[in-house]
């Protein structure tokens, strides 16, 4: 193995652990969290050798970095999320490779994913990222609907053709009430996440917890956990 390989496997077994760990603490199996690599900023190469290791889900936020990226890796079986906030002119190329959009947040998102969806055949599955930290516009400062937007935007979902209301995502917030208090964040998460499942049993993804937090999200009931940083190394540039 090369160097960045071995450095990525020690990586990965460090976090497997981790996850495992957490999972052990709260009694639940270790299957009923599933790890995504958040791969942005990092080059295709290193997401071939994710591959090689055993990544199946790998996660994106920038289309720009994202798209080309996919393009060179589309012969490998992994699972594309768009974890990003995106914009309307991007979605073209977002639904071309991404399997899951989680940071779905406005009607008008929605509308656009859908007609893209049905243009080119496929079908996307999306979360609507809740955003804990919503001032009273109800958005968040990086994205995200307010608690009080998600019932009415996973009905627009769920009725959209090419589209699949599979749960919600958060990022745990830097500001508000919830402010270095990941856990109690992620609890909050879980709770919406029982009431939308209510009306869409189905919509059962809980997307929550990065390399710092991933603890606190397996604690809290978190079914997808999105780790960059632990595996891949401290990114050179924001992202
Ligand atoms: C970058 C990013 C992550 C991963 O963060 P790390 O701290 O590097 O693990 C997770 N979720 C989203 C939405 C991100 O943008």
């Amino acid at each position: 193995m090369t160097d960045r390989k071995d450095e990525l496997a020690e990586n990965l077994a460090k976090v497997e652990r981790r996850i495992a760990d957490a999972c052990a603490a709260a009694g639940r199996a270790r299957e009923e969290v599933t790890l995504i690599v958040v791969t942005k900023t990092y080059p295709a190469d290193d997401v071939r050798m994710l591959a090689e290791l055993g990544v199946c889900h790998v996660a994106e936020n920038r289309d720009q970095d994202a798209a080309p990226k996919a393009a060179e890796c589309s012969d490998l079986p992994l699972t594309w999320h768009f974890v990003g906030q995106l914009q309307t002119n991007k979605v073209r190329s977002v639904v071309g490779y991404a399997d899951m959009v989680q940071s779905v947040d406005r009607a008008r998102l929605v509308t656009a994913l859908s007609k893209e969806a049905v243009r080119q055949g496929r079908e996307l599955g999306c979360l609507i990222q809740v955003a804990l930290d919503a001032d009273e516009s109800g958005r968040g400062e990086r994205g995200g609907v307010g608690p009080e937007g998600i019932e009415e935007l996973g009905e627009l979902v769920a009725r959209s053709p090419g589209l699949r209301l599979d749960g919600l995502m958060t990022v745990a917030p830097l500001t508000g009430p919830y402010a270095g208090r990941e856990q109690a964040a992620f609890e909050r998460l879980m709770d919406l996440s029982t009431d939308l499942r209510r009306a869409h049993p189905a919509a059962n993804m809980v997307s929550a917890g990065m390399s710092a937090d991933l603890e606190q999200a397996v604690a809290a009931g978190a079914t997808h956990v999105r780790v960059g940083t632990a595996v891949l190394g401290v990114r050179a540039r924001l992202g």
